[in-house]
C-alpha cells in the first residue's frame, strides 16, 4: 500500500470534476471582483499577479502530489483500525468528519501564525492588496508543513480519504471566495458572515494590524472563530493597510526573496520606522459586521 497514492481511482476524480470547477468558480471570481472591487488597489495588478502566480507554481503541483495522495494514503492506512470517528453511524460520521477537518484548518491557521510556521506564512500575508491571486501565494514549503496536521491528524481520527478529498475542494472554493476582492452587497454578507468567512472578514484577518491579523482564522465556518472568541468583524473595510508592517516595499517583494523570506530571522510587528500600526477600539460588538 502506497502513502502518496497520486493514480488512486479517487484522485483521478478530483481532477476530472474538482478541478474544472474549481478553475470555473476562480474564473468567476475574477470577473466578480474586476467589476465590483471591495477595496482600493494599492499597486498594480500585473506586479502582484506575476509574483503571486510564480509562488503558486511550484505550491500547487506539490499540492496534487504530495497533500491530497496523503490524505488518500493515510486514509487507507487507518482504515483497519479503530478510531474516535470509525464507532460513529452515518451520517453522523460524514458530518463529524466535515466539522473536524474545518477545526483542523481553523487550528492549523492559529499555528501558522505562532513564531515557527509564521516564517512560512508571512509570505501570504506579506502581499499588498488582497486579491483571488492572494489565495494562491502561499510558499510550497507551508503546504509541505500541513501534511502530518491536516491529512496525518485528520486520518488518525478517523477521517477517510474520500472525506478529506471532498471536503478539500469546499476548503479550496472557501479560501479562493474568501480571499477575492468581490464586493458583495453589504446585507448580503452581513447575513453571511455569522455563518461561514467571507471577503470583508477575511480582509480584516489580512490588516497590518496586530489585534485584527491575530482575528478571523477560520476557513469555511466562523463556529470556530466564535467559540475561540477571534472574531473580529467590526472593522470598516476602507481603515484596512493589508500586508505585515516589515515588509511595506513592492520593490523588497522579488519571488527570489519571497521564496528565501522563510530562512529571514523574524521582524517585530513593526514598520521599518519602528512604528506600530493600530486602530481606534471601533464602537458596537465586535461580532457585528462593518462595511
Ligand atoms: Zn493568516
Amino acid at each position: 500500500m502506497s502513502l502518496l497514492p497520486a493514480s488512486h481511482p479517487l484522485l483521478k476524480r478530483f481532477d476530472k470534476y474538482a478541478t474544472p470547477v474549481l478553475a470555473v468558480l476562480g474564473l468567476g471570481l475574477l470577473l466578480l471582483e474586476t467589476r465590483k472591487p471591495l477595496r482600493k488597489r494599492t499597486r498594480p495588478r500585473t506586479e502582484r499577479w506575476v509574483r503571486n502566480v510564480v509562488l503558486a507554481a511550484p505550491s500547487m503541483p506539490a499540492m496534487r502530489l504530495t497533500l491530497l495522495p496523503a490524505m488518500v494514503g493515510l486514509g487507507q492506512l487507518m482504515a483497519p483500525y479503530r478510531t474516535p470517528l470509525s464507532r460513529l453511524p452515518e451520517p453522523a460520521r460524514l458530518l463529524a468528519e466535515v466539522l473536524l477537518l474545518d477545526y483542523l484548518g481553523y487550528s492549523w491557521h492559529r499555528l501558522l501564525h505562532s513564531p515557527l510556521l509564521w516564517r512560512l506564512h508571512r509570505v501570504h500575508h506579506s502581499d499588498l492588496d488582497m486579491d483571488l491571486t492572494t489565495g494562491w501565494r502561499f510558499h510550497f514549503g507551508e503546504m509541505l508543513a500541513s501534511i502530518p496536521y491536516r491529512a496525518g491528524l485528520a486520518a488518525l481520527l478517523g477521517v477517510r480519504g474520500s472525506t478529506a478529498l471532498g471536503f478539500e475542494v469546499v476548503f479550496e472554493a472557501c479560501t479562493a471566495f474568501h480571499h477575492s476582492n468581490w464586493q458583495l452587497p453589504y446585507e448580503v454578507e452581513r447575513r453571511l458572515a455569522p455563518l461561514m468567512v467571507t471577503p470583508r472578514a477575511h480582509g480584516i484577518h489580512h490588516s497590518i494590524v496586530d489585534r485584527e491579523t491575530q482575528s478571523n482564522f477560520g476557513v469555511v465556518l466562523t463556529l470556530w472563530d466564535r467559540l475561540h472568541r477571534t472574531l473580529r468583524l467590526n472593522v470598516p473595510q476602507q481603515d484596512l493597510t493589508i500586508g505585515v508592517p516589515a515588509f511595506p516595499d513592492p520593490a523588497g517583494q522579488t519571488v527570489a526573496r519571497l521564496l528565501t523570506l522563510p530562512l529571514e530571522p523574524l521582524d517585530a510587528w513593526a514598520r521599518p520606522d519602528g512604528s506600530v500600526p493600530g486602530h481606534p477600539a471601533y464602537a458596537g460588538p465586535v461580532t457585528a459586521l462593518a462595511e
